[in-house]
C-alpha cells in the first residue's frame, strides 16, 4: 500500500452549503495525521491553472457555519478531455499531490474517476450537491439546508396565500430529482407536489382544484421541482389559469436562494464526519470510492457506482402527500 503524504481538497461543479465545514474537516484531519494538505481553488479549473496552494489548521477556521465555498467553484470544459486531465495531473505532481478529496456532484465524480484511471492518484468523493441525486448516500451535504430554506420560504407564502385566499404555484431546485420538492411539499402541507420521478398530469391537478373550490378551499400550494415539466411552475399556473380562470393564482420561483445560507446543524454534522472518513480512506489506501452515510454509518461506494446509480424516490410518499393534503 502506497503511503499518502500530500492531499488536495476542492470544491466543484454547483456549491452547497456545507461545503466548507466538510473542507475544514478534510485539512484539520489531514494536518492530524501530519499530512500536507492543499486547496485547489476553482474546482478543476484551478487544477488546470495551477491554482493550488497549501493549507493551515487556521486557514479553515471560521468557517464551519458559513455557506458557498472558500475555495470556490466552477465548471471546466477542458478537464472533459484526457489533455486536460493530464495537464491538471501534472500541476498535481509539481506539488507531490498523491491524493485528491472532491467535493463536488456526479459531474465531478466523472471527472476524479477518469483521472483516477489514467494516472495514478487515488481519488475521494464527497457527495455535495443540494439535489441528493447521489447514490450511496442517504443525504448529500447541502440538501438539508435548500430543504430549510424553501420550507422557510414556503411557509411564508402560505400566510399571504391564505389572506388573499390564492394558489399559489412555487418552484422549487433538484434539477432532474425531486427530492427538494418532495421535502419541502410534505414539510409545509403542500397540496401538490410535482417531481420529474413520478410526473403527475397537470390535468388531475386541476381537477383536484375544481373539487377543492366546490367545498370551499381555495387555498392551495402546488409545489413543482424545477425538472418535472417544461417551462416549470410558469407553465403549470398557465394551464391552471386557462382552466380555471376564478382561481387567484400566483407563481414563485424561489431560484438561488436554496443554494446558499449557513449549513443547517445536520449538514455540519454529515460534511465533518464525511471529510473525516474521506482522509481516513486515502490513509487506508482506500482509492476511487464516494463517502457516503446510510442508516448512520459511513459507507463507501466506487465513484463508477455513485454515478450510474440514482437515488429511488419512493412513490409511497407521494400518496401520503394525498391522503394528508385532503
Ligand atoms: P452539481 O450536481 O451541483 O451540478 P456536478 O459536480 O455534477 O455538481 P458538473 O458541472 O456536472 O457539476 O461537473 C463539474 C465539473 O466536473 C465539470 O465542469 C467538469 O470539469 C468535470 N466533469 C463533469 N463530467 C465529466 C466527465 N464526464 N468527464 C470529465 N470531467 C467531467
Amino acid at each position: 500500500m502506497k503511503k499518502v503524504s500530500n492531499i488536495a481538497v476542492l470544491t466543484s461543479g454547483g456549491d452547497a452549503p456545507g461545503m466548507n465545514a466538510a473542507v475544514r474537516a478534510v485539512v484539520r484531519t489531514g494536518i492530524y495525521h501530519q499530512l500536507n494538505v492543499y486547496g485547489v481553488m476553482y474546482g478543476y479549473r484551478g487544477m488546470l491553472k495551477n491554482e493550488i496552494f497549501p493549507l493551515e489548521s487556521k486557514s479553515v477556521a471560521n468557517i464551519i457555519q458559513r455557506g458557498g465555498t472558500i475555495l470556490k467553484t466552477a465548471r471546466c470544459k477542458e478537464f472533459y478531455e484526457a489533455e486536460g486531465r493530464a495537464k491538471a495531473y501534472e500541476n498535481l505532481k509539481k506539488h507531490n499531490i498523491d491524493g485528491i478529496v472532491v467535493i463536488g456532484g456526479d459531474g465531478s465524480f466523472n471527472g476524479a474517476y477518469k483521472m483516477s484511471q489514467e494516472f495514478d492518484i487515488p481519488c475521494i468523493g464527497l457527495p455535495g450537491t443540494i439535489d441528493k441525486d447521489i447514490a450511496g448516500s442517504d443525504f448529500t451535504i447541502g440538501f438539508d439546508t435548500a430543504v430549510n430554506t424553501a420550507v422557510d420560504a414556503i411557509d411564508k407564502i402560505r400566510d399571504t396565500a391564505d389572506a388573499h385566499d390564492r394558489l399559489f404555484v412555487i418552484e422549487v431546485m433538484g434539477r432532474d430529482a425531486g427530492y427538494i420538492a418532495l421535502h419541502s411539499g410534505i414539510s409545509t402541507g403542500a397540496e401538490h407536489i410535482m417531481t420529474p420521478e413520478h410526473l403527475i398530469d397537470v390535468k388531475d391537478i386541476i381537477e383536484d382544484l375544481q373539487t377543492n373550490e366546490r367545498r370551499k378551499k381555495l387555498v392551495n400550494i402546488i409545489v413543482v421541482a424545477e425538472g418535472s415539466i417544461a417551462g416549470g411552475a410558469e407553465e403549470v399556473a398557465r394551464m391552471v389559469k386557462t382552466s380555471c380562470p376564478q382561481l387567484d393564482t400566483r407563481v414563485t420561483i424561489l431560484g438561488h436562494i436554496q443554494r446558499g445560507g449557513s449549513p443547517t446543524c445536520q449538514d455540519r454534522i454529515l460534511a465533518s464526519r464525511m471529510g473525516y472518513a474521506a482522509v481516513d480512506a486515502l490513509l487506508n489506501g482506500t482509492s476511487n470510492v464516494m463517502v457516503g452515510i446510510v442508516n448512520n454509518k459511513i459507507q463507501y461506494t466506487p465513484l463508477e457506482q455513485a454515478i450510474k446509480a440514482k437515488e429511488h424516490l419512493d412513490p409511497e410518499w407521494l400518496k401520503m402527500v394525498k391522503i394528508l393534503a385532503s
